[in-house]
């Protein structure tokens, strides 16, 4: 009688597995990332996971319809880069300014998810509109952190990083972290909610509320720290 209980209660356990994959793979950490899915617990590691697989990386974001150049190889030492894309514009996508950016597949792709799931839903939500324009002062840069003369490389000396200075809406009006960041309005809070939003899909978001050093801008990466790996979102 024991054995037969406990074979039910197996059986219900793998049914309400199976029922929960079913419904929201992107929550389960061996499940296959689909930039078509909304966001998981889990889609923030697989995103940079997707560092140093370009071919995977690019493979989602044709399956996903994102249109981008793929950018040669380029750099060297701690400064090669390997797998940038130029996201091209799209109808109705969000335009990155300057539009000649290219960083890393898996920003990329993280850049598109957090504007479809956190951007534009926020702007609607808190702003009324949608944004049409993210202003970034850019990604690849050949340079240590804080651009000290030794220490670690930064990600954007591999252009697995962008910095994120603002965003201007359909009506025309900008709102930079340096102006907006600050106070109780709107546009503050907009400029919250999509900082916490970036946190679920880069490995490191840091804000004005991190340091000076990034007073004006958000800084979003997608370094791959292995399983045990640590998040930074400040
Ligand atoms: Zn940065």
């Amino acid at each position: 009688m024991r054995w037969l209980i406990l074979l039910a209660a197996l059986l219900a356990l793998l049914l309400v597995g199976w029922a929960f994959m079913q419904k929201r793979p992107q929550d389960l950490p061996w499940t296959t990332l689909d930039l078509a899915q909304p966001i998981g617990l889990f889609t923030g590691r697989k995103l940079a996971a997707l560092t140093g697989d370009p071919r995977t990386c690019r493979a989602l974001l044709d399956q996903a319809g994102i249109a981008y150049s793929a950018m040669l190889p380029g750099g060297e030492g701690h400064c090669a880069f390997r797998d940038s894309v130029r996201l091209k514009p799209m109808p109705e996508a969000v335009a990155l300014s300057p539009a000649s950016v290219a960083p890393s597949c898996p920003v990329a792709a993280a850049l598109k998810l957090w504007e479809w799931h956190v951007v534009q839903p926020a702007a609607q939500r808190l702003l009324g509109q949608s944004v049409r324009t993210v202003a970034h002062f850019g990604s690849y840069s050949c340079r240590r952190m804080y651009g000290r003369d030794s220490g670690d490389f930064s990600e954007h000396a591999t252009a697995d990083a962008i910095d994120i200075a603002g965003f201007v809406l359909e009506d025309g009006r900008r709102i930079s972290v340096v102006n907006d960041w600050s106070g109780e309005g709107k546009n503050a809070a907009f400029l919250r909610t999509v900082r916490d939003g970036a946190c679920g899909l880069f490995s490191t978001v840091l804000s004005p509320d991190y340091n000076a050093a990034h007073r004006d801008h958000f800084h979003l990466d997608q370094a791959e720290r292995g399983a045990t790996g640590w998040r930074a979102c400040r």
